[in-house]
């Protein structure tokens, strides 16, 4: 059964031009990097107060308890020593052979660019991409690691924040829109890793206008009535199968 799957998949990454990926957490986890939404018990006592993942990855918090803010964050959003995984390598080759397009993801973690990816539309933004709040100095992931408490600008001792998208914050307008342009014009969509239940940037899929939505995922997604072909398999497996 999942043979036959993988065989009709081969067929369609061989008959297409401008594959799309979509992606989410589920890429990730085979790095090691957990979902935090789906982590039960990531709770942070602060002044004798339980603050939820969501509460502490928001911009007010961000702003009104800084320093919590950043123990959470590099305790459990940055995960240093990870490294791509079958799913990353075999996207960054199809981009290689010209199929793919263009990569879109949910995660924040860089393990795409790290495999070789090029064209890489990160909707949440990266861990690897760090700004001075006060002069707009770009500061390395390195800085954050290595920084005591909050991380301060190396020129003006202004806060740093990481130019990932918090909890009330909006998404890139300009990253969204280049990802509505890919998802437009491909004619291929893998989607994958992604339960489709954070929006906006599950209702990107509503832009595609293919003939071909493919989704791999462990698990049934409210979506899956929307794909052509559904593939219960992780990720990596599927993937490096496919480019054989
Ligand atoms: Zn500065």
């Amino acid at each position: 059964m999942l043979e036959d799957k993988l065989i009709k998949l081969k067929g369609l990454i061989e008959r297409s031009e401008h594959i799309v990926f979509f992606g989410g957490a589920g890429v990730s986890t085979e790095s090691q990097i957990p979902d935090f939404r789906s982590a039960d018990g990531l709770y942070v006592k602060s002044s004798n107060r339980t603050f939820s993942p969501e509460t502490i990855l928001s911009h007010s918090f961000f702003m009104s308890h800084t320093s919590e803010f950043y123990a959470f964050y590099k305790s459990n959003m940055i995960y240093e020593a990870a490294k791509p995984n079958a799913a990353h390598l075999a996207l960054a080759e199809l981009e290689v052979r010209g199929k793919l397009k263009a990569v879109i993801t949910q995660n924040i973690d860089g393990l795409h660019q790290m495999a070789g990816s090029k064209n890489v539309l990160e909707l949440h933004g990266s861990i690897h991409k760090n700004k001075c709040m006060s002069c707009g100095k770009a500061h390395s992931l390195e800085h954050i690691i290595h920084s005591e408490d909050v991380p301060k600008c190396i020129e003006c001792g202004g806060i740093v924040k990481p130019e990932v998208v918090l909890y009330e914050e909006n998404l890139d307008m300009s990253v969204l829109d280049r990802a509505v342009k890919a998802i437009a014009s491909a004619d291929l969509l893998i989607v994958g890793g992604t339960s489709l239940v954070v929006y906006p940037a599950a209702g990107l899929i509503d832009y595609f206008r293919g003939t071909s939505m493919v989704l791999i995922n462990k698990d049934t997604t409210p979506q899956d009535h929307k794909a052509g072909l559904h593939i219960h398999a992780p990720i990596g497996e599927v993937l490096s199968k496919c480019i054989e």
